[in-house]
């Protein structure tokens, strides 16, 4: 791995480089996507079989596009490893757990004057959930993305998934649907799927919102069809930064760097540390490691591409790097970790300690995988409960309450030249119907 450095200009070469990798960059994709979208939104079932017959070389049809019972049932029958399915159970435990803990409930607030304000939680109605089903499967998306939404009360949670060549889908996404409680999980997938979803075909009904990660059609399509459904983020390629001393164990951080590094060549693997030494050494075990795993193409692509050791003069310049770089996943392997991740203000997942090893939080910890990416940890959150509910308002006044605010509200009202708001509140209070302006 190249070993930089860091100073002010060689940082900002670098932001500017990991940036590159923001789907908001891919204009070139945009046109076929947006063709696929209008298609469905056209010509419904029709288009979304023939887009299936396209790209996934699948016969879909009105018949056989929804996953059956004994598509589930052999599922279970078709696992490679059948011990998935109790991992599956005890990481859906702790996430169901851990999710349960961001709960938000519905909240009334009466005053001795009679007035009762409020906030009313309630539900989505229906969420659809992207699994990707192209290259791999990933069994523990499937969990990260229906339990929040199970958790949250979400009254149907639709799934969609590209199917093989067969027809049929892969065993481990359908195993973990089946455990996560997913209703109705439909097979098809794409920019084609996330059409269906938002506009509705005949044989899909319209979601609320769409979530889940996928290839860049799927991530194009869920940004174009905002608007028409609430969506949860525009998911980029994976990311790690390790910030780490010299007491950190170079052995573990170059198998943590490379643990992201393996997702896709335009995954990004980087370590901002205060040790030259360290630097050095986990650059040799990364070479080392990399010449053993079965990825091996992907992962030095990808660390050629953005694979960085950052080397700084203070601790305080690396944690300014880790805010600045605002990682997916920030693994903080210092001397004290949680003094560290007092000054850390920018990150989606934060790991502390040299045995909070990232995978731990890919499948089993039970805070959510699904976090934000390029640099949008400045802003963004990881998938949550949060991401199923909506919000209303409560306004309950009596008459006591409203009379003494009825002039105050009519001189705003008039103030913005909104004399029917005015008149709403005079009437209550007033027998005649002479409208003074
Ligand atoms: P996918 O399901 O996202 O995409 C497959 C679909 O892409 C196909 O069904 C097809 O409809 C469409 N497609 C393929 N070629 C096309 C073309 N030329 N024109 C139009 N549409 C085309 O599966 P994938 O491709 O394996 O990608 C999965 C992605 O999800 C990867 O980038 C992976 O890193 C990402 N992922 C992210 C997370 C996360 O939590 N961030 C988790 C799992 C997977």
């Amino acid at each position: 791995m190249r070993i930089i450095k860091l100073d002010e200009s060689s940082k900002k070469n670098i932001l500017n480089d990991l940036l590159k990798r923001s789907p908001n960059n891919y204009d070139n994709f945009a046109d076929s996507v947006n063709a696929i979208l209008a298609n469905v939104k056209e010509n419904g079932d029709k288009a979304l079989f023939q887009y299936t017959k396209d790209f996934d070389k699948a016969d879909i049809n009105a018949s056989n596009i929804k996953v059956t019972e004994e598509e589930i049932k052999e599922a279970y029958d078709r696992l490679e490893n059948p011990e998935l399915v109790q991992v599956i159970r005890k990481s859906l435990k702790n996430i169901k757990e851990y999710h349960e803990k961001q709960k938000q409930y519905s909240w009334f607030d009466s005053k001795p004057d009679g007035s009762i304000l409020g906030q009313k939680v309630t539900p989505l109605s229906r969420v659809g959930v992207y699994v990707p089903g192209g290259k791999a499967a990933y069994p523990s998306s499937v969990l990260m993305n229906v339990i929040p939404a199970k958790v949250a009360g979400v009254e149907q949670i639709v799934m969609v998934t590209p199917p093989g060549k067969d027809g049929k889908v892969n065993p481990n996404t359908l195993v973990a649907a089946n455990e996560a409680g997913v209703d109705v999980i439909y097979k098809v997938g794409g920019a084609q799927a996330i059409a269906a979803l938002a506009y509705g075909t005949e044989s899909i009904a319209k979601v609320d919102k769409i979530v889940g990660p996928g290839n860049i059609y799927v991530a194009l399509a869920k940004k174009a069809v905002f608007g028409y459904v609430s969506i949860d983020s525009v998911a980029g390629p994976s990311e790690i930064l390790v910030l780490a001393d010299e007491t950190a164990n170079p052995r573990y951080v170059a198998a943590d760097l490379l643990s992201q590094a393996e997702h896709d060549e335009l995954a990004s693997a980087i370590l901002v540390t205060t040790s030259e030494e360290l630097a050095n050494k986990v650059s040799e075990y990364v070479d080392m490691f990399v010449s053993k795993l079965k990825r091996k193409e992907i992962l030095q692509k990808s660390l050629d591409n953005y694979g960085y050791i950052l080397v700084t003069d203070t601790m305080q310049a690396a944690i300014d790097t880790a805010n600045d770089i605002a990682s997916e996943h920030l693994e903080i392997v210092t001397k004290n970790p949680f003094d560290t991740m007092t000054r850390i203000k920018n990150a989606g997942a934060i790991f502390l300690g040299e045995n909070s090893s990232e995978p731990l939080g890919d499948y089993f910890a039970g805070p959510n995988h699904v976090l934000p990416t390029n640099g949008t940890a400045k802003f963004f959150s990881p998938l949550s409960v949060d991401d199923f509910i909506k919000k209303s308002s409560i306004i309950s006044y009596s008459r006591e309450a409203l009379e003494p605010l009825s002039e105050d509200i009519q001189k705003f009202a008039k103030a913005e030249g909104l004399t029917a708001h005015a008149n709403s509140i005079r009437v209550r209070f007033e027998e005649d119907d002479d409208i003074k302006e």
